[in-house]
This record gives C-alpha cells, structure tokens and sequence, in this order.
C-alpha cells in the first residue's frame, strides 16, 4: 500500500491571522462582498435538506442568491436530522453556571481529544450563541423553566448545563423551523426545490466544481445541474456499519463521489459509538435505537459486581451493584463523554457482567431519580423516550432499569474542509455531518445539531460570497459541456451495470456482511491485525458483490434495491478507506482506540509527536492505495494535554 504523505500541501487551512477570540471577526471584515442585486445572478446547490443543508439554503436564498435544493427523500422533513433527540449545546450562560465562549471551545477540543482545529471550533463557539437566538425567534419551542426562561440540561463531557432542548425531540423541532424558512423561499420562487432525487456524481471543470449529475429516484432520469457553487449537506455515514442509530437510507455516496472526484477526505476512522442505545435483539435486526445521551442526566449507570449475577435489577442489592462511571470518573460520571463511556461498557460487558436475555447491555436506572424527584417530573423531561423504549423492548423503564449498549453513530471524519468550508475542489463546499467538522476524534454530545446549524445559518453565507464576488459576469459551464455529458454516461453505465450482474445476493446481504467486517475490526476497538483482516477481507468480498450481486427490477421506476446497489458499492471503497486510516494512525484518540496504544487503566494513549495532524486521503481510483495527506494541527491557545474526566 502506498502512503505518500506531505505536510499540509494542498490543505491550506485558511484560518485568519490574529488572536482566537478575533480571527471571525477579521475573516468577515476582510471578506469579499457581492451587491444584493447581484447576488441573484449566482447559482447555488444544496445537497441534503437537514439542519445543514435547510439553513444553508434559506438563507441564502433570504439573502438573494439563486438556489437549488436537492433531497432523495420525498419531503425535506425527513432527513435525519428529525431523528436528533436531545439538544443543542450554545455558551449563552443562562444558568450562570460559569459557561463562556471560551469554555464550550475548550471542551470541544478537550472532547475531541486535541485532533481538531481551534480556529474553527472557537467560530463554531462563538456562533453557538445566535443559533439560539435564531430559532427562538423561528418559534421552536425549546423547553422553558418555571418562569418562562429557557431551560438548559448537561450533556457528556461538560461539567455544565448548556444543552437546549425541546423534550426528547430538539432535532424535530428544529428542523420545523429551518424547514418553514425554506418552504417560504420556496414559496417564494427564490429556491428550487428537488425532491426523490439523487446526486450520482460531481462534476469538475477547469479545476473548479461545475455542478451535479442527479438520478431522479422515480423515473430513473440521469441529469445534469450547473451552478456556481456546490454544497453537499448530506450527512453522515454511520450506516457503513450497517446496524446503526442513523435513519436507515443515511449513506456515503454524495460524500464518496465528490471524493472520487477530487475532494480529499479525511479522519474516515473517526466514528462515535453512542453508549446509551437499546442492544441488539437478534441477529436478523436492521435498526439500532438511540435512548438520548440526555437520560444520563438523571439515569445511573451500572452492572452487577460480579460476573454471571442472573437475579432481577430490583433484586441486586446497592452493595453488590457497580456504577463503573461514578466509580472511574468521579468528575463526571455517568455524563463521561461517549467514547470514554462506551468503551467502559463494552469491558463490562466482556468481563461477564452485562444484562438481559443476552448478557449484552448495562443498565440505565432511573429508580433514584424517580424517588428524588417523582415520577411526573421524570416524565416530563423523557416521556417520549420512555415511551419509545417500551414500545421497543415491552419492558417499563419507570419500573425496571432501561438496558443500554454501544452502537454506531455518528462520523467525526467526512470531507476535508478549510476555514470557509471548501473542500480541496474548488467551489464544493461541505457542511453539517457531512464534514470532517469542528469535532475532532470524538463528538460531545449536542454539538451536532449546533455544527449544522451553525454551517448553514452563519458560516456559509459569509465564505460562499467571498467565493463568488470575482466571478461577477464571467460565463461558467453549462450542462452542455462535455464533462457534464461524460459524467452522466458514466452514471447510466453504472447502475445499467448493476442490474446487468444478474448474480444472487441482493445488496442488502452484502451491506451487513461489509458492516460486520467494519464493525469487529474498525469498530470500538482496532488493532493492526485485525485491520489487516479487514483489508484482506473487504476486497474479497467487494469483488464477490460485483461478481455475485442481484438487482431486480429495472432501472426507470422506483427501485430501491437499485438505489441501495449504488450506496452500498460506496460504503464499499469507504469501509477499506477507513480501515486503513485506522492501520495508519498508530495511537489512541476519541472514539479512534486501538488496543495496542493504552494505558494500565485502559485508557486511550495519543501520540501526539507523530499524529497531531488531520489525516486526508487523495483518490487514486482504488481505496487500497489512496494517498495519505497531513494537515498539521496548531495548538496556540490550548495546551496538548492528557484528556482525563477523572
Ligand atoms: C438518533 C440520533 C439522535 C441524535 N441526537 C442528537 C442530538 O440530540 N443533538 C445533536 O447535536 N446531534 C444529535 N444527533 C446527530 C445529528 O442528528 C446529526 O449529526 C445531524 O442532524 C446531521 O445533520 P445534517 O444536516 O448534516 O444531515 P442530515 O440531517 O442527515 O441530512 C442529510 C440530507 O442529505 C440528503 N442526501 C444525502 N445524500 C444525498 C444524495 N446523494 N443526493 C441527494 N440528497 C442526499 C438527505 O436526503 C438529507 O436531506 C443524533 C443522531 C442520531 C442518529
């Protein structure tokens, strides 16, 4: 394998001179600005209608700019951010609990394990404060206190309360909101508005990004769509692991294809796993449930003392239980931050100690808060997730411990972005999940919804005009132009090809084939030799897929074995990408722990001489060989240290 690696190259950061608190500042001030009557004579495309992707648009609509919007999903309602269940963080200190701008900066790269920038994570700080005001403003009805003031609750890895919340359904309400500002541009004729398509293929023209080829999810048309500038909001690609939290159509491709054309794309083994979600039933189950990281507030963690305890949770006396996260991380308990969390289970877990029918969960015990604060006041800060558990698992989590375990989640890695979210292509920029993010090696909790929201409304509008303002009045490509054509010839060859194989397995089966690989060697825990397992293992079975695969149907109505052929062919390339990203970064860090860079404690061991950098990939036309770039990561105002929540 080839890993020719430079330092930073082509991944110029861009982050502004001066100090951190006043590098955004100095970025808007020095900006390029373009006329509002002007701004109508630039084209823009959105990929993706979640928080990202909904802000990004309605305002740059709102602003004057000519927008499309692009959805595979039949209304912009159902993309996944609806799915957000627990909060958004934002330094407003309306508890005076001591938060500022600079504290949710530092706990963001403290969380992030010292692997992400500080000039974004500062802005994103910064802005943190008028997302809240924003969507107050947009009629979200965040949860309020007695008198009226909004109310706040903690979330992991933040010894304050700074996470807004509206019950367990913050991303729905949210994206309500961003969504009712969307549909008024809509309304309005200044954003247009695709639905049931989706994006195939990137085009690039002169080294710039010219647009995008779409298959219509109905009819099976391929097409092309020019613009000035690209935007891909399309979310995360947890699903790689097939069982996951994500909405079960999340996928990689819009991210993958942009890669295959130029867009480095980096920390690909960068993944969350979630500690607090309902254990897998059996193995025929496609789904994993999220119970929000917000039921830690108030539920303890624990699993009996000694391994092959069978008795009832009621029956276990205080004494013979362990609340491993109260007991290892007396700072921060059971709010450790997921990563830390996550790994503390699964050790629970495999020392014999875990719970339910198949041993493979720990519980999630309420009974302390219940008698503390009562039922209804329990209820009222979770009623939908106790419900949804109940309806889930038939168990009453009022009255017996919820049981909880790790699962697939969220992706910190995605495409490489500098200060003004581009990607190494010019013109293609990245936002919400679908980046690299602000995130580091591991995502606090209720910092998604925040990045996302935070991309659309006010980051974006600002870099895409400093973009844009030079190519006032200058002609680009139109969907004439052969690379366009060329792209979408390839597009039809492609999934024409896949109905072609005429194998037996449909991509289902190789979809949770390929994440069982992913999940056992690249999953919470990864060492060099089951990497290597893993890419011996995954080309194998990729050549079998293009060998073996069944798509029935045809390629001109909805077919949605067809669609899924596309994107599991994507996780495909991505899965071998993100193996070897993991070989290669030989420490520990975040969500990123390999079994041999540990301490006596079991705790993750940097190496921060050699790996305190962003690693980004270069496509080659074959993920096994894709080339390694580094952008060096300064730390000017945070100091490297040893992350401990002890
Ligand atoms: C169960 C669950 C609960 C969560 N709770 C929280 C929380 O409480 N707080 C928090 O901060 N974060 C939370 N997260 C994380 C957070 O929800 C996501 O990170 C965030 O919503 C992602 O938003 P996004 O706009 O980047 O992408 P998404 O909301 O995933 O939107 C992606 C969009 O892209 C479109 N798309 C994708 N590919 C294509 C394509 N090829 N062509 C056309 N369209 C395409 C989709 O149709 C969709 O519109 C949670 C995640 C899960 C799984």
């Amino acid at each position: 394998m080839s890993n020719t690696s430079d330092s930073n190259g082509p991944l110029q950061s861009k982050v502004p001179a001066g100090a951190i608190g006043d590098k955004w500042d100095n970025y808007k001030a020095d900006m390029k600005l373009v006329n509002p009557n002007n701004k109508r004579k630039f084209k823009v495309i959105i990929v993706g209608s979640g928080l990202a992707g909904a802000s990004a648009a309605a305002t740059l609509a709102e602003l004057g700019y000519d927008v499309e919007v692009f959805t595979f999903h039949d209304s912009p309602r159902r993309a996944h951010s609806i799915a957000a269940q627990g909060g958004i963080n934002a330094a407003k200190n309306y508890r005076g609990d001591g938060d500022s701008v600079h504290r949710l900066f530092y706990d963001t790269i403290k969380g992030g394990d010292f692997r992400s920038r500080e000039g974004n994570v500062h802005r994103l700080a910064q802005v943190s404060l008028n997302i809240i005001d924003q969507m107050v403003a947009q009629g979200v009805p965040f949860a309020r206190e007695y008198g009226g003031l909004l109310d706040t609750r903690s979330f992991g890895g933040s010894q304050l309360q700074r996470t807004f919340y509206a019950r367990g359904q913050t991303g729905q309400q949210l994206l309500l909101g961003a969504y009712q500002q969307l549909a008024r541009q809509i309304g309005m004729g200044t954003v247009k508005l695709w639905n049931r398509v989706e994006l195939v293929d990137t085009v690039n023209v002169d080294g710039r990004c010219a647009g995008i080829v779409t298959r219509d999810l109905v009819t099976g048309e391929v097409r092309s769509h020019a613009a000035h500038a690209t935007v891909l909001c399309t979310g995360g690609y947890g699903n790689a692991f097939f069982l996951s939290t994500n909405a079960m159509n999340c996928n990689v491709t819009a991210a993958w294809r942009a890669h295959r054309k130029g867009a480095y794309f980096a920390n690909p083994c960068y993944t969350q796993i979630h500690p607090t979600c309902i254990p897998q039933a059996d193995d025929t189950q496609s789904k994993l449930t999220l119970m929000s990281e917000s039921l830690r507030n108030d539920g303890r963690v624990w699993v009996p003392l000694n391994a092959g305890d069978e008795r009832p949770a009621a029956q276990i006396p205080e004494a013979e239980r362990d609340y491993y996260l109260e007991r290892l991380y007396p700072s921060f308990g059971n709010l450790a931050p997921r990563d830390i969390s996550s790994r503390a289970a699964k050790r629970s877990v495999d020392s014999g100690r875990g719970v339910g029918p198949l041993k493979n969960g720990v519980n999630l015990d309420f009974a302390d808060a219940i008698h503390r604060l009562g039922k209804d006041v329990v209820k009222e800060r979770y009623g939908n997730l106790f419900e949804m558990y109940e309806r889930i698992t038939g168990e009453d989590p009022y009255a017996e411990p919820m049981r909880i375990y790790p699962a697939s989640h969220y992706t910190m890695g995605g495409l490489w972005v500098d200060y003004e979210l581009t990607t190494t292509v010019p013109g293609l920029y990245a936002a919400g999940e679908a980046n690299f993010s602000d995130h580091g090696a591991n995502r606090l909790g209720a910092s998604a919804l925040m990045q996302g929201l935070a991309d659309g409304y006010f980051v974006l509008p600002y870099t895409i005009g400093n973009y844009l303002a030079p190519m006032l009045n200058k002609p680009i490509p139109g969907v004439d132009h052969p690379e366009f054509q060329i792209a979408e010839q390839a597009a039809r060859q492609r999934f024409q090809g896949f109905l072609d194989i005429g194998g037996t397995r449909s991509p289902d089966y190789f979809h949770r084939e390929l994440g069982k690989i992913i999940w056992d060697y690249c999953g919470m825990e990864r060492t060099e030799q089951g990497l290597q397992k893993a890419l011996s293992e995954l080309p194998a079975l990729y050549d079998e897929f293009k060998k073996d695969l069944r798509v029935t149907g045809d390629g001109a109505s909805v077919n949605q074995t067809l669609e899924k052929a596309g994107r599991v062919e994507d996780f495909f390339e991505l899965g071998m990408l993100m193996c070897r990203d993991a070989l290669e970064r030989n420490e520990s860090c975040g969500g990123h722990f390999r079994a041999e860079y540990q301490d006596e404690e079991g705790e993750a061991v940097r190496n921060d001489e050699e790996f305190a950098h962003v690693a980004a990939w270069e496509f080659t036309g074959d993920p096994m060989h894709a080339i390694r770039h580094k952008e060096e990561l300064e730390f000017e105002t945070i100091h490297l240290a040893k992350r401990s929540y002890k």
